[in-house]
């Protein structure tokens, strides 16, 4: 019998040393050039809003194939050669076989296991769904009391447990992931020091709510996510507020959560796309504006997925999250 988070970590850890995860799902780097180029913007208005610093780390935690960060320095190098020429990049990454992907195509890129062994000093983060791979733990409302949630032998089983911390209605589930919380509390800190800010983008809802989120896809199609572990990517939605409420604790600000629509429609997610379709036939400009459309629409990926940034507390609203 293992506690649930520590068989989602085990999972995972299989799941993307072994497999191509991009054969199971796409994320929004590998939809759309513009979405990591867009980014890249983001990063360099912000280190101006900064004050410019002339050693910045541009890190990204759970770069996956690193499509995302090779569009922004791309993006960055055209456009603010300055912030070029101040950053070195930094890759959080623990599957050897996605860090070699990532070698290809960021070169000159420093890796590290945990964003804890960042070096020190102002600190601009991306991260698109990273924090939905880290392991929950779930507990559930039983009368007067909790219990937790473990795995054996593919199968749920409900362990006596304390009290989480959460609210739920008799029966119901909450979820917690204690690794994301202290994540976030670190980099947090670091950036209440150093100056800098972390750009979260997941999916999950606006305020905390229980419910069980945890899902599997394998080759493609929703699967159990307790049968077969290392052969799915497993889930669980992310707790903006939840997540929110711990930054501010450790001395950061923070902005949004914002939809996702919103937040690359702000950033010009849209005028770029058209650049680009530009410049292609009419199959390929035609492909362009439906990967924008599917990043935005509120029915596709607008919505549920959601932008959040932890700040230092004397940075302005940054692009994205004001009108
Ligand atoms: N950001 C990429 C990949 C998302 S998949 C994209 O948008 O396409 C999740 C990524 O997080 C993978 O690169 C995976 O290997 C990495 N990852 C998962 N758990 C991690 C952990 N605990 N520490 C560091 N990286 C992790």
């Amino acid at each position: 019998m293992e506690r649930l988070d520590a068989f989602m970590a085990r999972a995972n850890a299989a799941y993307y040393a072994s497999h191509d995860p991009f054969a199971d799902f796409t994320t929004a780097p590998e939809i759309s050039q513009a979405f990591g180029e867009v980014l890249g913007l983001w990063a360099a208005v912000t280190w101006q809003a900064m004050g410019s610093p002339k050693h910045v780390l541009l890190a990204e935690a759970g770069p996956g194939r690193g499509t995302l960060m090779a569009d922004a320095l791309r993006a960055i190098g055209r456009m603010v050669p300055d912030f070029a020429a101040a950053l070195t990049v930094h890759l959080v990454e623990t599957s050897p076989t996605l860090r070699a992907e990532q070698a290809a195509r960021v070169p000159g890129a420093v890796w590290h296991d945990d964003v804890a062994s960042l070096p020190a000093g102002p600190l601009l983060l991306l991260a698109n769904e990273f924090l939905d791979a880290l392991p929950i733990r779930q507990f559930r409302r039983r009368g007067e009391g909790w219990t937790e949630h473990f795995v054996a032998d593919g199968a749920l089983v409900e362990q006596p447990a304390e009290a989480p911390g959460l609210a739920a209605g008799e029966g119901e589930i909450v979820e917690r992931c204690d690794v994301g919380h202290a994540i976030v509390a670190g980099l947090a800190t670091r950036i209440a020091a150093h100056g800098g800010a972390a750009l979260f983008i997941d999916y999950g809802p606006e305020h905390s709510a229980p419910g069980d989120s945890l899902q599997a896809l394998r080759n493609g199609e929703p699967a159990d996510p307790l049968v077969d572990p290392g052969m799915a990517d497993l889930t669980a939605h992310v707790d903006f507020a939840g997540l929110a409420a711990t930054a501010r604790q450790a001395g950061a600000a923070v902005q949004g959560p914002v939809p996702q629509g919103v937040f690359l429609t702000r950033l010009g997610l849209v005028q770029r796309s058209g650049a680009l379709a530009r410049s292609r036939p009419p199959a390929g400009a035609s492909a362009i504006m439906q990967a924008a459309s599917r990043l935005i629409e509120p029915h596709a990926m607008g919505r549920l997925f959601k932008a959040m940034a932890v700040c230092h507390p004397g940075l302005p609203p940054l692009p994205g999250f004001s009108a």
